[in-house]
């Protein structure tokens, strides 16, 4: 048997013809508008989710490289997969976590979130038994009603955490809801029940933690809310997180997805195209077929609606988008085998966003680039190294 003929990795990289390219110098002049436009603020860039699609161990590397202090992520294992990647920085796992898994937080050196009482305990015992100091941030539920103490009842959780001799509480924070919104009512009074938490401190003339609340939303349109630091998930990735939050901070979109055409076809009038055989042309039209499909992430939602760009000009997505493959309908002009496709990015004057392809999914731009799934090679600007977590 021969091993040798085997593909290796990278040679699966250059053959498989659908890439994601990340364009690390793009996120570093988004960090650099977000810290800008923050002032003394400190910025927080939230990798959870592969970093928004982007490749966690790349760009959390790359933000270690640029200078960020503390990284965010939603999970234990994303926190652990930078630690093995070789990423020192702080990293604070900001999602829900069981107490069984605390002991695996001491042992890489991941900040936990402490959402209750019991969860400090956890904290605390583990780090006793560990003969350590834990450092934790205290999650304060002003009205998202999904992770942390309710802000009416905070009180009994900074008292307890003040109790525990083997945690430090480092930072204290908060989530908004409605911060991209146009009304921006309730994001002020999410606020307002965080100042009147952070009191307690002040009453016991006690020094501050880290206060931090400002997600992308925050960050564009709610100064009052950037406090010791800001937490920008979607706004690093170059896209906005709604129409209604503006644009006050310059970003540019770091990620491109692109294809090439593996088959080229005339379709005679009245024969429809792919499954369910939902679309037909009353005329013979020229049809490619690209070898990207929901099992990508390039979701079934927009059979019918999606755009993609080919020589610089928009053709429809034609019939339903099937796992690894969909149909687009070219009529009259010409394209071939190996011809660039774009479907994220642009192409001559033409551009197709994120937020493009979440308006024909009927979903938001996080969910489009979170789902570009892992079987999407990642390769990255300027250096072009493939991503070997996708292998
Ligand atoms: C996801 C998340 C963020 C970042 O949100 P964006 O809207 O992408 O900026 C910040 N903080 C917490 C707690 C989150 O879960």
């Amino acid at each position: 048997m021969q091993a040798s003929n085997h593909p290796t990795i990278s040679t699966r990289f250059t053959l498989r013809p659908t890439q994601v390219q990340v364009d690390l110098d793009a996120l570093t002049r988004n960090y650099q508008s977000i810290q800008a436009h923050v002032g003394g603020a400190g910025v927080m860039p939230i990798l959870k989710a592969n970093a928004y699609g982007h490749g966690l161990v790349r760009v959390g590397q790359h933000m270690q490289a640029i200078g960020a202090q503390m990284l965010g992520v939603a999970y234990l294992e994303e926190g652990i997969l930078l630690r093995e990647a070789g990423v020192t920085t702080p990293i604070l796992v900001l999602g829900g976590i069981l107490g069984s898994q605390t002991p695996l937080f001491l042992q890489h050196n991941l900040t936990v979130t402490a959402s209750s009482i019991e969860k400090l305990e956890f904290v605390e015992q583990a780090a006793a038994a560990q003969g350590i100091t834990a450092k934790v941030h205290l999650k304060i539920d002003t009205g998202m009603e999904r992770i942390g103490v309710h802000y009416y009842n905070a009180e009994g959780l900074l008292e307890a955490a003040l109790k525990c001799k083997h945690i430090e509480v480092e930072g204290i924070f908060s989530h908004f809801a409605n911060a991209d919104a146009a009304d921006l009512s309730s994001a002020k009074l999410q606020l307002e029940r965080f100042a009147e938490v952070l009191r307690f401190y002040e009453q016991r003339s006690l020094p501050v933690p880290m206060r931090h609340m400002a997600n992308s939303g925050a960050v564009l349109q709610l100064p009052e809310a950037w406090l010791d630091m800001v937490r920008p998930g979607i706004l690093l990735y170059g896209v906005y997180p709604s129409r209604e939050a503006g644009r006050s901070v310059a970003v540019e979109p770091a990620l491109t997805w692109n294809s090439r055409a593996v088959y080229f076809k005339v379709v005679q009038a009245g024969h429809p195209v792919s499954y369910g055989s939902t679309w037909q042309s009353d005329h013979p039209v020229r049809v490619i077929t690209v070898p990207v499909g929901y099992g990508d992430g390039y979701f079934r939602a927009m059979s019918g609606r999606a755009q993609v760009l080919v020589g610089g000009r928009r053709y429809p997505v034609v019939g339903a988008i099937c796992m690894d493959q969909f149909m687009v309908n070219i009529e009259n002009d010409s394209a071939y085998n190996g011809d660039s496709i774009t479907l994220i990015g642009g192409d001559g004057d033409q551009r197709i966003s994120a937020e493009d392809l979440a308006d024909w999914a009927g979903t938001i731009p996080y969910e489009i680039l979170t789902n570009i799934n892992t079987r999407v090679p990642r390769v990255y600007l300027p250096d072009g190294a493939p991503d070997t977590e996708t292998a």
